[in-house]
């Protein structure tokens, strides 16, 4: 077993706090990773208030990860102790499912098992990337692209997969017309995303204060959602859209500016249901309203690949994880510009000699 030191939740309403604990030994198609930084997901915040319900503590949070490789497993083929890596929310599956067979893992019909929080279908819990080191099988470790800038690359590990999938899976191309709901750090990546892939962008964003940010990172209008008028300008107009929002909202307000036969896509997974949608808005112009899970492993590799030649990273901030706490409650007040990424250096200071 494998020593380790990290952050963790004890309980639903306590803040956040030093927590060691063991990783198992590397096995034969295992790679030990020194971590290097961790994104901050929204999904981590929902997971330590277990918003969701189904919280394991003590939960250790963190699913954006990029760090060197320490350690490889004697049957490891694809990585050497040095290399950059990333994982990202999943470190296992059945891998023999159709879901796992088509590089699916996400989808696994036996239930994948998450970097943290995992076992949900049963089993030990796991922990996540607020820590200094883990120890994931060869298959679930993505490879880094050479980027200069590895803190901007690790939310490319959730908020970039999350938000290419269904860009991909819908067929977003050159000319069509997509918005984005939220920018968040899902929002941020969508734009930059769906801009790289030739799409017309439009954000719609409560904060009045996101437009010119919105602007910089690909959209080309940005519209106030709270403003009826400069809603319905957009009317019957999109081929697809995207919603990030990681609160409960009324969706019929978006699903009226889809197309005949366009789709909305839910990524967000708030705590409480939305509203359920009026079915007309749906039926009269063949609308389609759908939902989207992160992304496979393959594709994530495609992701990553696609960025590194994009030149597409995130906008970030980087902190110590002494401030988690604080982050939260600024991501609670959308007060991100755009991800907050921990640098795990700042874990020396609990446990210099660790
Ligand atoms: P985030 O950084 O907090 O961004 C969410 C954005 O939603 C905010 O910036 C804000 O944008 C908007 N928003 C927040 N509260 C709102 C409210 N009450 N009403 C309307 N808009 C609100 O969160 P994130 O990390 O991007 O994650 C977003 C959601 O996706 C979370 O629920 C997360 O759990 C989920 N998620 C899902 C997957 C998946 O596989 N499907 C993967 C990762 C995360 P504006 O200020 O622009 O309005
Ligand atoms: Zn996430």
């Amino acid at each position: 077993m494998i020593q380790t030191l990290g952050y963790a939740a004890m309980d639903p309403k306590s803040p956040l706090r030093p927590f060691r604990f063991e990783r198992r030994a590397v096995g034969a198609d295992d790679v030990r990773i020194e971590i290097l930084y961790c994104g901050v997901c929204h999904s981590d915040l929902h997971t330590v208030r277990n918003e969701w319900n189904n919280t394991l503590f003590p939960s250790v949070p963190g699913h954006e990860i990029v760090g060197r490789v320490a350690e490889v497993g004697k049957g490891v083929k694809r990585f050497k102790v040095d290399d950059v890596v990333g994982v990202g929310c999943m470190v296992d599956s059945c891998l023999h499912c159709p879901s796992c067979a088509e590089g699916l893992e996400q989808y696994c019909e036996h239930g994948f098992t998450g970097t943290y929080n995992g076992p949900v279908y049963g089993g030990e819990n796991t922990y996540g990337g607020y820590s200094q080191t883990i120890v994931v099988k060869e298959h679930f470790v993505l490879r880094m692209p050479s980027q200069t800038n590895l803190a901007a690359c690790a939310p490319l590990l959730c908020a970039g997969i999350t938000t290419f999938s269904p860009l991909r899976h819908w067929g977003v191309t050159a000319g069509h017309k997509v918005g984005v709901v939220g920018l968040g750090g899902l929002g941020h990546m969508a734009i930059k995303l769906a801009a790289a892939m030739g799409a017309h962008v439009v954000l719609f964003s409560r904060s009045p204060g996101k437009k010119e940010d919105a602007l910089r990172l690909g959209a080309r209008e940005m519209v106030l959602s709270t403003d009826p008028d400069a809603m319905a300008r957009h009317a019957n107009s999109f081929n697809f859209i995207l919603d990030t929002v990681a609160a409960p909202h009324k969706l019929d307000d978006y699903l009226n500016l889809l197309k005949r036969d366009g789709t909305m896509t839910l990524v967000g997974a708030p705590d409480h249901p939305h509203p359920s949608p009026e079915v007309f808005n749906l039926i009269f112009k063949r609308r389609t309203l759908a939902g989207s899970l992160i992304g496979g492993i393959p594709e994530t590799q495609e992701m990553l690949d696609f960025c590194a030649k994009h030149n597409i990273a995130c906008d970030i901030e980087l902190i110590p994880i002494q401030s988690i706490n604080e982050a939260y409650e600024r991501m609670l007040r959308s007060d991100v510009r755009y991800r907050f990424v921990i640098d795990m250096q700042s874990l020396r200071q609990e446990a210099p000699e660790v």
